[in-house]
């Protein structure tokens, strides 16, 4: 099966630089912590920029991850053309206001136009979108452009829960913190029906966020 190489690479929006750089970041929360009024060399503060660098190689892997490596040995055609739906994905990303975590669940569904997705791979392509700097629109929307352009499908529906702990920590409105995006292609704009499938389908027996 031919994967557009170039589209699927470009979709997935990764950035031009192939490394972190660790020491640099460890650098720059010494700084921080200095300028904050730490002391960066008492105990619990040593290792502290060494973490920090880590953590963010971790938690913003998304942007080196490479997406044909992620999808190509998992794609399979198929006729099948009803609703494949991944409900309940759970996502760790970062606000790029803030570089505080929101948190949540991404609901995922497709109508296959003669490939489909190893499931699997559903809550990988969230996690490649989740694992940056990010805002929850922009990161709903991605999922759903990604999945498009690599299977082509007759739609694609993207809903995003999360819960921002900028908001919360910050002592704006704490209300304010839940958010819900979501991004319609093909059918699922179009089409009305397959729209409250979907919906209804995320709904049922949903359990509140846990959060
Ligand atoms: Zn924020």
């Amino acid at each position: 099966m031919s994967l557009d190489v170039f589209s699927v690479t470009r979709q997935a929006e990764l950035l031009d630089t192939t490394t972190i750089k660790e020491q640099e970041i460890q650098d720059a929360v010494t700084q921080i912590l200095t300028a904050l009024g730490e002391d960066p060399d008492r105990e619990g503060l040593l290792r502290t920029p060494m973490r920090v660098a880590e953590m963010f190689k971790e938690l913003l892997a998304g942007y080196r991850e490479d997406p044909v490596a992620l999808i190509n040995d998992a794609l399979f055609e198929v006729t099948y053309d009803e609703m494949v739906l991944v409900r309940d994905i759970e996502f760790y990303s970062l606000c790029e206001h803030h570089i505080l975590p929101f948190i949540g669940r991404a609901h995922v569904a497709y109508i296959p136009n003669g490939r489909v997705l190893g499931l699997s791979k559903i809550p990988r392509v969230v996690d490649m979108f989740a694992r940056r700097l990010q805002i929850q629109e922009r990161m709903t929307r991605q999922i759903a452009d990604f999945l498009d352009t690599v299977l082509s499908p007759g739609g694609v529906a993207v809903v995003v829960e999360g819960l921002h702990l900028c908001s919360m920590m910050r002592g704006v409105k704490k209300h304010d913190a839940r958010m819900t995006t979501s991004a319609m292609l093909g059918m699922f704009r179009s089409n009305l029906a397959t729209r409250q499938e979907f919906l209804d389908n995320i709904s049922r027996g949903a359990n509140p966020m846990m959060y």
